[in-house]
Order: C-alpha cells, then sequence, then structure tokens
C-alpha cells in the first residue's frame, strides 16, 4: 500500500474544495495541483481567499492550472461567472501573481528575479544558489505590467506593495520608462 506523504499542495485543494476538483485517488493528478514550490503556499492561501469571498451562489470556479513560469506563479482557472465576478478574479490573481514575483519559491521570504544560465526563478538571497539577479530598470522595480478587463488586450502598469499586498497604479507608465 502506497505511504501517504504530507504534501502541502493537497492540503491547500482540500482546504478550498470549492476551487479545486480533486482527483480522489491520486490527488497529484488533479488539474490544479499547484506545480511549485513551498514558499509560494501563501500566495495562493491569499488568492483563494479572495476568490471564495468573490463567487457569488450559483457561480462555478476550478483551477485548472497552477504553476512557475518564468520565475513568478501563473493561474489559469474555468467557471461560469458574472462579468463583475470575471474581474474581481483577474484582480486577485494580479495580486497573487505580483506577490510570487518578490516571494521566495522555496522559503516564502521577499525575493527577488535571478537567472542561472536562462532559467529564471524568484529566489531569497540565500536560496539564489548559482543565480545572477535579473537587472531591473530604473523606475520599474515591482512594476509589473498586468491586464486591467478580462480578455482584452486593456494593460496597465502597477506597482506591488509586498507589505500591504496592494497594486498602485502607475500612470501613464513609470518614471524613465522608455517604452
Ligand atoms: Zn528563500
Amino acid at each position: 500500500m502506497a505511504r501517504i506523504v504530507n504534501d502541502w499542495r493537497i492540503d491547500l485543494m482540500r482546504a478550498h474544495p470549492r476551487l479545486f476538483e480533486i482527483v480522489a485517488e491520486e490527488p497529484k493528478h488533479s488539474f490544479g495541483y499547484p506545480l511549485c514550490e513551498a514558499g509560494w503556499r501563501d500566495v495562493m492561501e491569499r488568492l483563494c481567499v479572495r476568490i471564495e469571498d468573490t463567487l457569488q451562489d450559483g457561480e462555478t470556479f476550478q483551477f485548472v492550472r497552477i504553476k512557475q513560469k518564468f520565475g513568478v506563479a501563473r493561474f489559469d482557472w474555468d467557471g461560469e461567472v458574472s462579468d463583475q465576478t470575471r474581474l474581481r478574479i483577474l484582480e486577485a490573481i494580479n495580486l497573487a501573481v505580483a506577490r510570487s514575483a518578490c516571494s521566495c519559491e522555496i522559503c516564502g521570504a521577499e525575493g527577488r528575479l535571478y537567472s542561472n544560465r536562462g532559467w529564471l526563478a524568484t529566489r531569497c538571497a540565500e536560496h539564489a544558489a548559482a543565480g545572477d539577479p535579473v537587472p531591473v530598470r530604473p523606475g520599474y522595480e515591482n512594476v509589473r505590467f498586468l491586464r486591467r478587463t478580462p480578455g482584452t488586450a486593456n494593460m496597465y502598469y502597477a506597482r506591488y506593495d509586498r507589505a500591504t499586498d496592494t497594486l498602485t497604479e502607475v500612470s501613464p507608465r513609470p518614471p524613465h520608462g522608455e517604452e
């Protein structure tokens, strides 16, 4: 008989049953099983609570993929919700992505983007291993380029504040922007 190993990813999914469809026999094979390290558990807990608070009666939501890509968290979901709820889910995901981009994926401490021979990862200094910090253009520290409305090309720049877990639009773009 297979030994059951403690897995924070399965615990997370079970703690938020409205957001995850769990494969009973093999929870690791669930679509929403997070493919990232434990340092981002806090990022995901915050996101799950925000989405649960947003969902209205009769609306459905299911994570279909949670993974690390280019050093930040990425969330794909499916469901039937109102436009207003869809917008609030987008805002919650924007916050989560921004938080992942400044939180060490290994330990959860404040971190930044490192490149190890082109492999990107968000890490604290202790867990950066052999990676080199990816330079940030002056004025773009903790600034993300985010989608404003679901399913459109309407984008904006916002600065993430880790202490307050908030995004503030930078208008029209950060100082010294060259694009
Ligand atoms: Zn770390």
